[in-house]
């Protein structure tokens, strides 16, 4: 695998990590590509004046600086060998429409993290665009918690995960990205055996969603004082440890019935939650002992609160936060499509999708059926052409 030249799309908290942490370890060119709004000026302008960018992780400090930033895509994507794509799901689609025009044949582009069905929009785009040889890759999450104090100056991370699952397509690939990949990011990554596996182990579109409706269902207009926002992870408690696990659980039950279905399938890195957990925070978990405690006691969730919009003198549950916004629509909805296709029912998760649909506006689910009028925003491989389980396990 030659790589000279990376790109990093977009110019949020995610890509203000990898900079740093990237330039510490790779000695080729770093291109970062920054379509949305106005960044690309904003971000040249300051980095103009200030140098480089400065990420904190722990007592330690890293150093970088792209050697082009761009709004256009031929600019910047044109040489590419690899792209990196740390983006909220909703921008990869918009994102790989810009860059697909550009890209050389034997590229390779990626998400992270993928959420779900990042294949599905990723191979039809490449496919649309003659840019079938272009190779594609997702992990499972972001592997830092990281912060921007300072747009293209300073970023802190607060955290970094133990170990983080990756899948490519075509298969053959992963474990020579991985190798490259765990170099420059300086991280543990675990090869998955399939882009299929990151759908179903996408541990997101559990946690985000399952607690915002636990903390919130029932309680829309509740209003709260700086200090009693609710903690998000801290303040999980016995009532939303149940739902997450019968979510959970229902991904499990789907993913064994897609087993049934399709013995050569490999599906066995789909974890438990609260396996998930233990396996990602191994050393930041002071209790194991349940799942609750997974979370209660997990430094790395240690202080962050429930996302709330101000008004006026008062804080109330922000239903337009990225936790439902994203992790629904490229999360929650993928499954529940793939259990469709699998005939295999999930009541919890259907309950969820419809109090939540309602929470940011949306219609997604009639019933127990996929049939809302904003289903087609959503990644379900039924928006790309894929009505059977058979279409999507390839992958
Ligand atoms: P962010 O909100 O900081 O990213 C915003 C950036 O994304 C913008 O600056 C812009 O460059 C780009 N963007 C947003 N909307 C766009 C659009 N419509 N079109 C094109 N570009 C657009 O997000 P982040 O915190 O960097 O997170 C990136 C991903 O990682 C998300 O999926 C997030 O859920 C996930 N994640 C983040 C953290 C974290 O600690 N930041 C932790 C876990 C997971």
């Amino acid at each position: 695998m030659n790589i000279d030249t990376i790109t990093i799309c977009g110019g949020g908290n995610a890509s203000h990590a990898m900079i740093p942490i990237i330039r510490n370890h790779f000695s080729g060119k770093i291109n970062l590509f920054l379509p949305f709004g106005d960044e690309a000026h904003h971000f040249q302008k300051l980095i103009n004046d200030k140098k480089f960018l400065t990420a904190t992780i722990g007592g330690k400090k890293v150093y970088g600086r792209p050697d082009k930033v761009g709004k256009l895509a031929k600019a910047v994507c044109k040489e590419a060998d690899l792209i990196l794509m740390p983006l909220p799901a909703f921008a990869h689609e918009q994102t790989l429409l810009q860059i697909a025009p550009f890209l050389k044949e034997e590229a390779t582009i990626g998400a992270i993290p993928a959420r779900s069905g990042f294949e599905y929009a990723a191979l039809k785009i490449l496919k649309e665009h003659k840019k079938e040889k272009v190779k594609i890759f997702g992990m499972q999450t972001l592997p830092w918690t990281c912060r921007i104090k300072e747009y293209a100056i300073r970023v802190d991370i607060l955290g970094k995960k133990g170990s983080v699952g990756m899948a490519a397509f075509p298969h053959e690939i992963t474990f020579e990205l991985i190798t490259f990949l765990s170099r420059i990011l300086d991280l543990k990554i675990e090869p998955l055996p399939n882009m299929l596996t990151l759908t179903l182990a996408n541990v997101g579109q559990i946690i985000h969603p399952g607690i915002m409706y636990g903390l919130f269902k029932g309680k829309e207009h509740i209003t709260y004082q700086k200090e009693t926002i609710p903690l998000f992870y801290q303040g999980v408690t016995e009532e939303i440890t149940k739902t997450l696990k019968a979510m959970s659980d229902e991904i499990l039950g789907l993913t064994k019935r897609i087993k049934i279905l399709n013995s050569d399938v490999n599906l066995e890195h789909v974890m438990s939650l609260k396996d998930w957990l233990i396996y990602s925070y191994e050393d930041s978990i002071a209790d194991k002992s349940t799942l609750q405690s997974c979370f209660n006691t997990n430094s790395a969730y240690q202080g962050l609160h429930a996302p709330v919009k101000k008004e006026n003198d008062f804080y109330l549950p922000d239903f337009q936060a990225r936790y439902l916004t994203e992790d629904v629509p490229f999360g929650l909805i993928v499954i529940k499509s793939i259990a469709q296709l699998a005939e295999v029912k999930t009541p919890v998760i259907d309950g969820i999708i419809s109090t939540i649909s309602q929470w940011i506006g949306k219609e997604y689910i009639k019933g127990d059926i996929l049939v809302g009028k904003d289903i087609r925003d959503t990644r379900i491989p039924q928006n790309y052409g894929m009505t059977h389980l058979e279409e999507i396990i390839v992958y």
